[in-house]
């Protein structure tokens, strides 16, 4: 977890590194370039001032020229200057000076001495300093001691001429301040070594002079730090050669700098904010990176620890996705590995069926869920011998096919495992000692049906032993080891089954007894119908009787229905009694059909039988292979098995009936069953159950729910049948109330085939009206 972090932290701060590295470098270099731009921008703007002070200077001298010709052309002055009126001359010189701003104005004879000037300081015929040589006609000159001046000489003619008028101006504080305002640079003038005049503040202007005897610079630019202030500075050369006055143009290089300030300031900004972003993009960038990692780490973690529920997704397209995918195959590979693992740790290779760990485990949880579970424990007989005959993989079929059929036969109920080599142990759920017995003695028929194994054919026996819970035991390794243990105790005995505990009674032992040998009793010839009348009572008809099963057992003689019916329900050997019974019954239907005897029977349906959805279809089968109408057949079923699972009785009578077999609602008055339901039945008739007839006398209660019974199958379209009918009274009862039929030990106890062939013989004259 650290490590992903770090790994995050230290890409978004390399990230952010970079970028504040090349920002850094943009910025430095953006501004280098600006100051670099700034600088010779401001030399730019030292050579136009230089430029425009030499414009300026040029026009100043042509304007002074203009006006001291025009002087020098008046009239009046050239008479003057002939006559040498010279107050005339000075008030003149003055006046004019003064129009044209000069400073001062001399008028001078031609060999250059003083004839009248404006200065009260120079008298006449002195020579005007500084002015020899420099004299240019017409144009403009500085002169080379003093303050450098700007002067114009212009001669006065006569034609010849005569004299010359000097004007001049002084190149003092005020011009360098007028230039200064015009060309906004500093100016400072000049001469011979010493400061003429400056705009700099006067600590600048004496270190420039300093400066500049150091070294006194060209004409092209340079830079001078002057009071902490650094400067550019170019020189401008006036004047002669013998006599320069020099104009120095600065300008300061902060000021220059300070114009890009804003600019520099705005890149500052930006390359803050570009900081700012290039930071958030690198976390972005990290973290979107760091973020799967962080899932394949967290999910590689998971497999790590043997968790492998959690699928590997990382819904990318890149190399993470990619990644996510080759974790998510390995996790599947692990997975299957270890559900292999682990099913091969509970499972037995051979069958796939749970090893003596798993159920043990199983056993458990039925325990803690189910409140009655039976355990049988299976041995193979003979296994070994069979393992010689058949091999190794002969062997190994025959045991998946014991697997195979314990299942079959379990449907579900329960768990099958095999504890080891040829041992098998089937847990029954909600089953009692007589289910596991019948179950038992299914699984040994089952067994017995003969395997082929390369042209042998192999039939099984076994022994079985059989313990339940609660009653044997709460502990699941106690409750396998007692089904063991009887297991083997069973080998000793004639039917190889032995149940777990000694402490028996007679009645349980007769129980058990009659449900192991139920399966039985048909191949054994112990099974036979009976058959008791039914009588119309209006009108004529066929004859009718209702079949009831009777068990003859070899050692317990005659078992009643009564006793072995409900234990053939509970030990699931009812199917085969259904089964049994109706064939039975339809041969004998055929029997007496080819005698010309035309019968119609009832036979009892189980709750069992209405779940069973193919039997329809099977009684069909035996109809016509027998050639016997299903008109014949009247399927009586109790009130109380409809009502154990209403919907799929109804699905099933409703087959039933459809195809042509008559429904009974047998004991009817016993159970629930709701007129909604009788309803929906395809029912044909109702059936009064015997406890209501047997002893009914005018007036008791009996006769109130019989007659209104009568009456009200009556209004659903249905035949009353009542059965129990013992004595005459009950009889004429019966007839008054207009009962379409009855039964009972009063016209015959059930009696066999050949008894009831007498019966329908005797019946050929009236026998009805005998009776009453
Ligand atoms: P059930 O279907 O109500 O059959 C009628 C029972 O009442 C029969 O007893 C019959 O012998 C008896 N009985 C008939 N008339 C009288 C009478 O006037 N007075 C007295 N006290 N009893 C009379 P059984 O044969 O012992 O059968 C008992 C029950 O066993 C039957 O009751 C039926 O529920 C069941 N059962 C018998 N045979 C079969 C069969 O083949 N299949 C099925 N599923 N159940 C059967
Ligand atoms: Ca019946
Ligand atoms: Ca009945």
């Amino acid at each position: 977890m650290k490590l992903i972090h770090s790994f995050q932290t230290r890409i978004a701060g390399s990230l952010f590194l970079l970028m504040l590295v090349v920002i850094t470098l943009v910025y430095l270099t953006v501004k280098a370039a600006t100051e670099a731009s700034a600088v010779r921008q401001s030399y730019d703007q030292l050579d136009t001032g230089a430029r425009v002070f030499r414009q300026v200077l040029d026009g100043r001298c042509r304007r002074l020229n203009d006006a001291v010709r025009v002087l020098a052309a008046d009239f009046g002055f050239r008479d003057a200057v002939a006559s040498g009126d010279v107050p005339t001359l000075r008030s003149v010189l003055a006046n004019h000076g003064a129009r044209v701003g000069a400073g001062d104005t001399y008028l001078l004879d031609m060999d250059g001495r003083l004839i009248a000037s404006t200065v009260a300081a120079h008298s006449e015929g002195e020579r005007l300093p500084g002015a020899v040589g420099a004299v240019n006609d017409g144009s403009c000159v500085l002169a080379g001691t003093g303050l450098p001046q700007l002067r114009v000489t212009v001669p006065v003619r006569a034609p010849l001429p005569i004299a010359q008028v000097v004007m001049s101006f002084a190149m003092d504080q005020a011009m360098a301040q007028e230039f200064r305002s015009l060309i906004n640079l500093d100016v400072v003038f000049l001469g011979e070594a010493a400061l003429m005049a400056s705009t700099l503040p006067d600590e600048q202007g004496r270190q420039l002079v300093q400066e500049l005897a150091r070294a006194p610079g060209t004409g092209d630019g340079w830079q001078l730090t002057l009071g902490g202030r650094l400067y550019q500075v170019k020189r401008l050369t006036l004047g002669t050669q013998d006599h320069p006055v020099y104009v120095y143009l600065l300008r300061a290089l902060d000021v220059a700098l300070a114009e890009f300030e804003p600019l520099l300031r705005q890149l500052a900004l930006i390359a803050g904010g570009a900081l700012l972003a290039a930071l958030l993009g690198a976390l972005w960038l990290a973290r979107n990176l760091a973020q799967p990692l962080r899932q394949l780490s967290v999910m590689s973690w998971r497999i790590g620890q043997g968790d492998y529920a959690v699928k590997v997704e990382v819904p990318r397209q890149d190399e993470f996705g990619r990644l996510a995918q080759v974790l998510e195959e390995m996790r599947q590979g692990i997975a299957e590995r270890e559900q292999r693992l682990n099913h091969n740790a509970l499972h037995d290779a051979l069958t796939g069926l749970p090893n003596r760990l798993l159920a043990e485990e199983r056993l458990r949880v039925f325990i803690a869920t189910q409140s009655q579970v039976s355990l049988l424990y299976l041995g193979l007989d003979g296994f070994q011998a069979i393992n010689e005959s058949a091999g190794v993989a002969g062997g190994d079929r025959i045991l998946r096919m014991v697997a195979e059929r314990a299942q079959v036969l379990l449907a579900g109920r329960g768990c099958v495992s095999r504890p080891v080599g040829d041992e098998f142990l089937v847990q029954a759920c909600r089953m009692g000692l007589e289910g596991a017995v019948g179950l038992a003695e299914q699984l040994r028929l089952s067994l017995a049906e003969p395997i082929e194994w390369e042209g042998q054919l192999f039939r099984l026996s076994c022994r079985i032993g059989v313990v339940e819970y609660p009653r044997h035991g709460d502990d699941p390794n106690q409750l396998i080891e007692r089904a063991r243990s009887a297991m083997l105790d069973a080998g000793q005995l004639p039917d190889r089954l032995r149940v777990y505990d000694e402490g028996r009674d007679a009645a349980q032992q007769r129980r058990l007894q009659l449900v192991q040998d139920l399966p039985l009793a048909g191949e054994r010839g112990e099974l036979m119908l009976v058959f008791q009348p039914k009588v119309a009572l209006q009108g004529s008809g066929p004859h009718q009787a209702e079949v009831l099963l009777r068990w003859r057992h070899a050692e317990l003689g005659m078992v009643s229905p009564g006793e072995f019916i409900p234990l053939a329900e509970r030990s699931g050997s009812m199917a085969g009694l259904t089964r049994w019974v109706i064939q039975a019954t339809i041969r004998q239907l055929a029997l007496w059909q080819t005698q010309g005897r035309e019968v119609k029977v009832s036979l009892n349906v189980s709750a069992v039988d209405l779940a069973d959805t193919q039997l329809p279809e099977r009684v069909m089968g035996w109809l016509d292979d027998a050639g016997v109408s299903a008109r014949q057949l009247t399927f009586e079923i109790t009130e109380s098995a409809i009502m154990a699972d209403p919907e799929a009785a109804i699905a099933l009578l409703t087959r039933l009936s459809i195809l042509g077999i008559r429904l009974s609602v047998d004991d009817y008055g016993t159970g629930q069953a709701s007129l909604a339901h009788l309803k929906r039945l395809p029912v044909d008739e109702l059936k009064i159950d015997q406890s209501f007839v047997k002893e009914l006398a005018p007036g008791n209660d009996d006769a109130v729910i019989v007659r209104s019974t009568i009456e009200m199958g009556h209004n659903l379209g249905l035949e009353v049948v009542a059965e129990g009918v013992e004595e005459a009274r009950a009889l004429a009862l019966l007839r008054s109330w207009g009962c379409d039929v009855i039964q009972g030990y009063y016209i015959s106890r059930p009696v066999p085939a050949a008894e009831f062939e007498a019966w329908m013989e005797r019946q050929s004259m009236p026998v009805l009206e005998a009776l009453s």
